[in-house]
């Protein structure tokens, strides 16, 4: 049964707005755009695993969950968990294409694309394994000790393993079922008040951290494009004209053009803005105007005269 579906990572958005803003002479730009392609083939890995999983009937009860944050020695994020009477199950899911062998000493993945290109990946099973410490820890907290089991799940139908390791289970997408079946011929150690208990604990899980993006990355505001982004041509700087933005380059205009490029400080500058903040961000040269546009986009007002600053409503 599935309890938290599969939903694409919104870092990823936030990752484009940061690079949006970057120029391409940043130092940090190929690494952002670098990450950005990372993040997008593990979702879109995640997702097929997602369709298997919906798919999957199981002799036994279970809840599925999609990306699980949790916090204990370290911050961690699980692709799946799912709860069975035999103990908690991390399913670790990698979308990594070509011929791939697990070395060690020191531990690590070694990927052969067909056009003979080597890379190398920190070893997936030592991921694993870690994961499984991590959240048998967090669960301690709860006074809670179950078995741990884990295994990575190799989504792409290009990955060809040519060399496993014993460290973990290591499966290809296809074979998720059957995996997961055979957990029924073991003894069952959770009671159905147990996987209540631990269904309960997961679902008041926080969100994963979000981390204003120029903090992350150390980016100065300076480095930033500013400006209201134009969402017909994506040029960054419209104007503030009466009524409305008017776009330079393209010549359109949005009445509503502010309210995306708000957000987009959100995510990526700074949890509060004050009027002279949304100046800065958004080039207007108006107080009132500023005032009149952080009123009217359904922010919490903090603070008064002078030290007033809003901040984003969480529903
Ligand atoms: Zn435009």
């Amino acid at each position: 049964m599935i309890i938290k579906p599969y939903s694409a990572s919104n870092y990823v958005l936030r990752l484009l707005e940061l690079v949006d803003r970057l120029s391409p002479q940043h130092p940090l730009y190929s690494r952002i755009s670098k990450d950005i392609g990372a993040i997008k083939a593990g979702d879109y890995g995640e997702e097929m695993v997602y369709r298997e999983l919906e798919q999957v009937r199981l002799p036994y009860k279970n809840y599925i969950f999609h990306k699980v944050f949790l916090r204990a020695e370290s911050t961690f994020e699980l692709d799946y968990l799912v709860i069975t009477p035999y103990g908690l199950v991390i399913l670790e899911v990698k979308n990594i294409i070509g011929e791939l062998e697990f070395s060690i000493n020191p531990s690590q993945l070694i990927q052969r694309k067909e056009d003979g290109k080597m890379s190398k990946f920190p070893c997936p099973a030592n991921q694993l394994n870690e994961y499984k410490y991590q959240l048998s820890q967090y669960l301690h907290h709860y006074n809670i000790s179950v078995p741990i089991h884990g295994a990575l799940i190799f989504a792409s139908r290009n990955s060809f393993i040519r060399k496993s390791t014993n460290a973990v289970t290591v499966i290809y997408k296809n074979e998720i079922p059957s995996y997961l079946r055979n957990f029924s011929t073991i003894n069952s150690t959770l009671s159905e008040d147990d996987m209540e208990q631990i269904k309960g604990i997961l679902l008041k899980c926080p969100s994963p951290s979000t981390i204003p993006l120029i903090n992350h990355f150390s980016i100065p505001f300076e480095d930033l494009k500013l400006g209201v982004k134009c969402e017909s041509c994506s040029f960054i700087g419209m104007q503030k004209i009466i009524r409305t933005w008017y776009c330079p380059k393209c010549s359109k205009t949005n009445s509503y053009a502010h309210y995306k490029a708000i957000s987009t400080y959100f995510s990526l500058c700074k949890e509060t803005i004050t009027n002279k903040e949304c100046r800065d961000f958004l080039l207007l040269n108006n107080r009132n105007e500023a005032k009149r546009i952080l009123s009217n986009s359904g922010l919490l007002k903090c603070g008064k005269s002078s030290a007033t600053y809003y901040k984003q409503r969480f529903y």
